[in-house]
């Protein structure tokens, strides 16, 4: 297994849509940045890169390359899942934690859940959402995320599949059906 941590800020800035783990939030305000500012899934990206020390988000995409500017942050994503699938893992889960005065996320966060689900081609249910307000830190212009992944190798995954099928082949192997278990 590998463990990966990402984190990311941006400051908010008026006239800017804002897009947090690839979903459109109304607000006033969005978040600045050369791309579209997500600050979830760049930190998500970087947990990704870093779970396989496949170096950082910069080192793919630099701010400086005219080519990001207002990208769509599911391309660090895909990326970042290359990367995790050529060192040979999937992906079993992902925390985060967004700190943010505003808006509320808790309206928002099954939209966000499923998005960056859809994204890693896993359930919902394996990706946690939790934001907090930044009290007395001083960063209420601010978005921050913190993301950690946990990555299982795909080799001793299709071992294991293979072990069931072999052994759900064999009648004397066969666990009880459920229904006799309960009775
Ligand atoms: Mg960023």
């Amino acid at each position: 297994m590998r463990i990966g941590y990402g984190w990311d800020s941006h400051e908010f800035k008026t006239g800017v849509p804002l897009r947090i783990g690839g979903v459109h939030l109304p607000h006033d305000k969005g978040l600045a940045g050369h791309s579209d500012g997500d600050v979830l899934l760049h930190a998500l990206t970087d947990a990704l890169l870093g779970a396989v020390a496949a170096g950082d988000i910069g080192g793919y995409f630099p701010p400086s390359d005219p080519r990001w500017k207002g990208a769509d942050s599911a391309i660090f994503i895909a990326e970042a899942l290359r990367q995790v699938e050529r060192a040979g893992y999937t992906v079993a889960n992902v925390d985060s934690t967004l700190i943010l005065n505003e808006p509320k996320i808790g309206p928002h966060r099954s939209a966000i859940q499923s998005c960056v689900a859809g994204m890693l081609g896993i359930s919902p249910g394996q990706v946690g959402v939790k934001a907090k307000t930044p009290e007395g830190m001083g960063t209420d212009n601010a978005a921050i995320a913190q993301v950690v992944v946990l990555l299982t190798p795909v080799i001793k995954k299709q071992v294991k599949r293979r072990a069931r099928a072999s052994s759900s082949s064999n009648p004397k192997k066969r666990a009880p059906s459920k229904a006799k278990r309960t009775r």
